[in-house]
C-alpha cells in the first residue's frame, strides 16, 4: 500500500519537488528559516520507503530536538499508514545512540544496564571531584570542558592529545578532573549525553556489521552537528554513503556545544558529488517579520547569503517596546496576549503564543505575571517539571531500582522521606564507598547486616530504617519486576511500581510532614507523574517495540524492560536544549529558550529582554552567534512579533539598559505601541494560519480602537507584494537589497 507519488508531492514547490525525488546519493538542502527544509525532508523520507523502496528500518533520522521528533514521526505516520513510521530509526542522535547501545553494547563491554547521567547529575559529581582532589578548576568550566573534548569526536581528540604536550597547570587539573568524572561514570556504569555520542562511534566503528542494513541517512538541522555526530552520520552511511542534510548556516547556534559550522564545507568536500537545493520562498512568516528578521541578520558582513522571498503579505509590523522594568515588561507581554486573543475573536488560542528568552533565568517576572493573570503555560526544555523535588526523588528511587549501584542517586534519596540520616553522615558513607571500591549500596548492605566498618558510625534506629525502608522493599521490587506477581497474575509493570513505591514509603505522609503548605500540589504533581508514565507504557505498546532490525550474526540484547526506557526517556527530556517533557495538547503558552525552540514556529511570538548584556549575552565569546540567536528567535513568528526589553535592570542599582545593538539600527522599522487589529490584520493572520476569520463583530466587540490603523502600513494587495517581494522590497525605512541574489557558496575552509 504505497502513497501515490502525487499524494507525497503534493503542495511542494518545484524546488523542494527536487529534493524529495533526487537520485543523487547526498543530497544537502541548504536554505533559510521558514523554507520547508524540515517540511522537503519528511516528504524525502516518505518518498525513500514508499517509492525507492527502502525498508522503513533501514532508514536512520536524526531531528535535533525531542519534540521535533515527535512531530516528524507523526507526519511521516500519516503518509505511510500501518504503523510502519515506528519501524524507522527516528530521534535525536542522543536517543538513537541510546537505542544502538541498548541493543549491541556489551559487545564493546558496555554493561546493559548503563544509566544516563544528566547534567544536573555531571554538574554534581564534578563538583565533588573538584572538592575531593582540591583541584584548582571552576566545577562548570570544568565540566563544559569535558564535553568539548568528548564532542570534538575521536580523530580531533586523539590529534589534540598529541598536540599537548606542554602542559598549562590548569589543563593538569582539568584533566584530573577528567579522568575522574570518567572513572565515576565507569563504576557507576553511567554514560552522560556526550559518552551516548562516543561510546556509539565507538560501536559502529568496531562492529560496522551493527549498521549494514542501514540504507540511508537524513539529518535535520545541519548546521549543529558536532565533530562527534559528524562521525556518527558517516558511520550510519558507511555502506551506502547516501545522506541527506538539511541546514540553514545563518541559524547556526550551538558553537558553545561545539557544534562546527565547518562540518558543513567539510561534507561538500567530502561527498564532491551533492545535490545541492536552495529553497527561496518562506512560507512561515508574514513579509514584514521575514523583512525585519533579514535586516538583523544581514548585519553579519560575513555570512553565506541565500535567497528568501516572502510569500506570504506583509502582515502586521513587528512591535518594539521599551519598558521600565523586567516586571512592567512581563505585565505588558501579559496584556497584549489578552489583547491579541480578544481581538482575533478567539480565533488565536494559547497555544499560539511563544515567549522565546536568551536564558532560562529571565523566566522568572514572566511566570509570575502569567500566574497572576491565571495564564497557563509550559516551559520547553524540561527544566520544569522533571526538576521538581517530590519528582526528582521518585526518579531517583526508580534509578536505584533499575541500578543499585548509582551512588549518587542512592545518596539523594538515603534520608527522603527522613530515616534520622544526617548530611555529614551521608558524606561520610560515600567516602567509604569511594575509597573502599564498593558502591554505596554495597556499603550499606554491610552497615545493615550489622558489619562494622571503621569509618562511619549508623545509629541502631537508621539501620532499621534503612534496612526496613529502603534496602528492603528495593530489592524486593527489583526480584517482582517482570514477574506475574499481582494478585490475578497481572504483571508488575511500571505504573504498578510506582505505585507500590508510594505507598511503601507512605509518599503522601512524607510530602504532608515535609512540605505542609503545598504537598496537595505536590501531591498533584506525583499524580501527573504517574500519568507520564502511564503514557509512555501505552505508547510503547501502541508503536511496538523499538528495536533494531536482527543482523545476521550479530546478537542484540533486547530491551524488555520497560523501567530502563522510562529513564532513558526522562533524562533525554531533562535536556535543556533538546529535550520537551511531554505535556502536549495543552492550550498553553510556551516559555522556551530560544535554543530549544530551533525548528518550531507560533503565530505570535515575544522575545523579551533584547537589550545588550541579554543578547548578545555578557559572557558569550561569540557576537555573530547570539545575532543567529536573534535571528532564530525572531523567525519562528508567522503573524505577529513583538520584541521588547526594560530600560533598567533587574538588580535593582539603577544600571541602565541599552537596546541590543542587533535591534538599535533596524529600530525605526518597527512600531512602539501593539499593533492595531483592524479587519484587514486579521485577515491576513486568519490566511497564514489557514483559519476561519471571525465574523466582524467578534473583531471589535465594542473595544476601542486603541491605535490608528496607519502604524500597520497595509498594503495587502497580494499582487502588489509580489512585485515588492521580487523587485528587492524596499523597507519602510527605505533600506533594500532584503532579498539578495542565489549567491556562491563560501571559499572551503579548513
Ligand atoms: P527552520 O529553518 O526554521 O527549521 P524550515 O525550513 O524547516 O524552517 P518548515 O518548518 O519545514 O521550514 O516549514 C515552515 C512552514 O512552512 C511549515 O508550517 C510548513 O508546513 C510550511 N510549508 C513548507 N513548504 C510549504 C509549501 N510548499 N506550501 C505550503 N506550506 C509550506
Ligand atoms: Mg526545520
Amino acid at each position: 500500500s504505497s502513497t501515490p507519488k502525487h499524494a507525497i508531492l503534493h503542495g511542494l514547490n518545484d524546488a523542494q519537488r527536487r529534493a524529495v525525488t533526487s537520485d543523487a546519493a547526498t543530497v544537502a538542502i541548504l536554505a533559510g528559516p521558514g523554507s520547508g527544509k524540515t517540511h522537503t525532508l519528511t516528504a524525502r523520507v516518505v518518498w525513500l520507503v514508499d517509492h525507492v523502496g527502502f525498508r522503513p528500518e533501514d532508514v536512520v533520522v536524526a531531528t535535533f530536538t525531542v519534540k521535533a521528533a515527535r512531530e516528524m514521526k507523526e507526519r511521516i505516520g500519516r503518509a505511510l499508514g500501518n504503523g510502519r513510521e515506528n519501524k524507522i530509526v527516528l530521534g535525536t542522535f542522543h536517543s538513537i545512540a541510546r537505542r544502538y547501545l541498548a541493543a549491541y553494547g556489551r559487545h564493546i563491554g558496555l554493561d546493559q544496564k548503563f544509566g544516563i547521567a544528566d547534567s544536573d547529575d555531571s554538574r554534581a559529581i564534578i563538583t565533588r571531584i573538584c572538592k575531593r582532589f582540591q583541584l584548582s578548576v571552576d566545577a562548570a568550566a570544568a565540566r563544559a570542558w569535558i564535553s568539548k573534548q568528548k564532542a570534538k569526536g575521536t580523530e580531533a581528540a586523539s590529534a589534540a592529545a598529541r598536540k599537548d604536550a606542554a602542559k598549562l597547570p590548569g589543563q593538569r587539573d582539568l584533566e584530573t578532573c577528567y579522568r575522574e568524572y570518567q572513572r565515576y561514570l565507569e563504576t557507576s556504569n553511567l554514560l552522560d549525553y556526550d559518552d551516548l555520542l562516543v561510546r556509539c562511534v565507538e560501536l559502529l566503528r568496531k562492529f560496522p556489521s551493527c549498521v549494514s542494513n542501514v540504507q540511508t541517512v537524513l539529518i535535520d538541522e545541519y548546521q549543529d552537528t558536532n565533530g562527534v555526530q559528524y562521525e556518527l552520520m558517516k558511520l550510519f552511511a558507511q555502506r551506502h554513503q547516501r545522506i541527506t542534510i538539511v541546514g540553514d548556516p545563518d541559524q547556526s547556534i550551538y558553537g558553545w556545544r561545539s557544534a562546527e559550522i565547518r562540518n558543513l564545507w567539510r561534507l561538500l568536500q567530502e561527498f564532491p558529488s551533492t545535490d545541492e537545493v536552495s529553497l527561496e520562498e518562506n512560507y512561515r512568516s508574514s513579509q514584514s517579520i521575514l523583512h525585519l528578521s533579514l535586516l538583523v541578520i544581514q548585519q553579519d558582513k560575513k555570512r553565506y547569503q541565500k535567497a528568501l522571498k516572502p510569500v506570504h503579505n506583509r502582515g502586521s509590523r513587528p512591535v518594539l517596546r521599551k519598558l521600565k522594568s523586567a516586571a512592567t515588561e512581563a505585565e505588558w507581554i501579559v496584556s497584549e496576549i489578552r489583547r491579541a486573543i480578544a481581538m482575533s475573536g478567539s480565533m488565536l488560542t494559547h497555544n499560539d503564543i511563544a515567549i522565546l528568552l536568551r536564558s532560562a533565568s529571565l523566566s522568572r517576572h514572566i511566570e509570575s505575571s502569567l500566574g497572576k493573570a491565571g495564564i497557563a503555560y509550559r516551559m520547553v526544555g524540561g527544566f520544569k517539571f522533571y526538576d521538581r523535588a517530590e519528582i526528582k526523588t521518585l526518579l531517583d528511587y526508580l534509578r536505584v531500582i533499575h541500578q543499585p549501584e548509582n551512588n549518587d542517586a542512592l545518596a539523594r534519596i538515603m534520608n527522603v522521606p527522613r530515616r534520622g540520616i544526617g548530611e555529614v553522615t551521608i558524606k561520610s558513607l560515600l567516602e567509604e564507598a569511594e575509597t573502599s571500591g564498593l558502591s554505596l549500596w554495597a556499603v550499606l548492605s554491610k552497615h545493615c547486616r550489622g558489619e562494622r566498618t571503621a569509618k562511619t558510625k549508623l545509629t541502631k534506629h537508621a539501620e532499621q530504617r534503612l534496612s526496613g525502608g529502603l534496602l528492603r522493599p528495593l530489592t524486593d521490587i527489583r526480584r517482582r519486576v517482570g514477574e506475574a506477581s499481582g494478585p490475578n497474575g497481572t504483571p508488575f509493570g511500571l505504573v504498578q511500581m510506582i505505585e507500590h513505591l508510594l505507598s511503601v514509603l507512605s509518599f503522601e505522609k512524607h510530602l504532608l510532614a515535609s512540605h505542609p503548605d503545598d504537598h496537595e500540589q505536590r501531591w498533584a504533581n506525583v499524580q501527573e507523574f504517574i500519568s507520564l508514565a502511564a503514557d509512555f507504557v501505552r505508547d510503547l505498546d501502541r508503536s511496538g517495540d523499538d528495536f533494531l532490525p536482527e543482523i545476521e550474526g550479530l546478537q542484540q540484547t533486547k530491551e524488555a524492560e520497560v523501567l530502563p526506557r522510562f529513564l532513558a526517556n526522562v533524562s533525554l527530556a531533562s535536556d535543556a536544549q533538546t529535550g520537551d517533557d511531554g505535556q502536549e495538547n495543552k492550550p498553553l503558552v510556551t516559555i522556551s529558550t530560544i535554543h530549544a525552540a530551533k525548528g518550531l514556529e507560533w503565530p505570535v511570538v515575544f522575545v523579551p529582554a533584547v537589550y545588550n548584556g541579554s543578547i548578545p549575552h555578557v559572557r558569550a565569546e561569540d557576537g555573530d552567534e547570539e545575532r543567529r540567536l536573534l535571528y532564530v528567535a525572531m523567525t519562528r513568528a508567522q503573524c505577529l512579533l513583538y520584541l521588547s526589553w526594560p530600560v533598567f535592570g533587574s538588580n535593582g542599582n539603577g544600571e541602565r539598559n541599552e537596546l541590543s545593538p542587533f535591534v538599535a539600527p533596524v529600530s525605526g522599522s518597527f512600531l512602539d505601541k501593539g499593533p492595531c487589529f483592524d479587519r484587514p490584520v486579521m485577515g491576513e493572520v486568519a490566511r497564514i494560519l489557514q483559519r476561519k476569520l471571525p465574523p466582524e463583530s467578534t473583531i471589535f466587540g465594542g473595544l476601542p480602537a486603541l491605535f490608528n490603523p496607519e502604524d500597520n502600513l497595509f498594503p495587502v494587495d497580494p499582487e502588489h507584494s509580489k512585485q515588492e517581494a521580487s523587485a528587492g522590497f524596499n523597507g519602510e525605512d527605505g533600506r533594500s537589497g532584503v532579498v539578495v541574489p542565489r549567491a556562491k557558496r563560501p571559499r572551503l575552509q579548513g
